[in-house]
């Protein structure tokens, strides 16, 4: 018999995730993909940023699941793989399903998924991964993705067209919270996820991620992270419908962690 088990990570936003794609060009020094990609031996701190397609996941056949389905947990949507990406989608919605849509947001990309799957509208939530509103502190910790002025526009773009929006501020890369929701939270239609980083000098480590700038920023973002700030932060939106708690945050301010059944985490 299965056990209850806590929900946590992508698990608690969807019981199902697809990825089609080995590696990320945006190369997160946090990644926790490429942290399990380097220790299953997938990949290599070096060759993560290659994006190698398995064609088996990209042709599997996705029937129609109860819950959402999380597209994507290990990759992204970038420039050089959107045609694939958006052939992969196309077959996940036209299986009936309801895909929860996770980038951090290219705008050309976001442009070419609304007006391709405008039929689509009500079956797709967009997540836009937006842990600060400063392009340095973005570019620092994920070298290649959007800067923030990008992804404000993606948003803008989305909420613009009718789609249904939100956002993931997990992980957060400094405490400018209360600005950082202060701009995205008008464009958002359903929620912010707040969360820490999980594991982060681990995963930046096995990343191959050790030069001193970048432990010594993961120290000081850690102990900006106190659980005071958190205290106080969840002060400030406890009672704010839209900002939704991850399980790193969950734990501070002893909210409960849900459970389920049988999950296979
Ligand atoms: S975008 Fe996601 S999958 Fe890609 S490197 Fe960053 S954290 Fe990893």
């Amino acid at each position: 018999m299965k056990e209850s088990k806590k929900v946590f990570g992508t698990q608690e936003w969807a019981s199902t995730n697809a990825n089609f794609i080995n590696g990320c060009s945006n190369d997160c020094k946090y990644c926790y993909a490429k942290s399990m990609a380097i220790r299953y031996k997938r990949k290599t701190p070096d060759n993560w940023m290659i994006e190698e397609i398995n064609i088996k996941k990209f042709m599997k056949n996705y029937k129609k699941k109860d819950g959402p389905i999380m597209f994507h947990t290990t990759h992204d949507i970038t420039p050089e793989n959107v045609e694939p990406s958006m052939a992969f989608l196309g077959n996940l919605l036209e299986s009936g399903n309801d895909v929860l849509v996770v980038t951090k947001p290219h705008l050309d990309v976001v442009e070419k998924i609304c007006d391709t799957f405008a039929p689509y509208k009500d079956k797709i939530l967009f997540r836009f991964t937006i842990g600060s509103c400063d392009t340095d502190t973005l570019k620092f910790w994920e070298p290649n993705a959007p800067s923030f002025e990008e992804r404000l526009q993606s948003l803008k773009l989305a909420y613009e067209k009718g789609f249904k929006t939100s956002v993931s501020s997990e992980p957060l890369l400094d405490t400018n919270v209360v600005q950082l929701a202060d701009i995205l939270l008008p464009y958002v239609t359903d929620a912010m996820w707040i969360g820490k980083p999980n594991q982060l000098l681990s995963h930046m480590k096995r990343n191959g991620v050790t030069d001193s700038l970048s432990i010594e920023k993961a120290k000081e973002l850690l102990a900006s992270l106190s659980d005071k700030w958190i205290l106080e932060l969840y002060e400030v939106y406890k009672d704010n419908p839209k900002i939704k708690w991850k399980e790193s945050i969950k734990k501070v301010v002893n909210i409960e962690v849900p459970t389920v059944k049988g999950l296979d985490i």
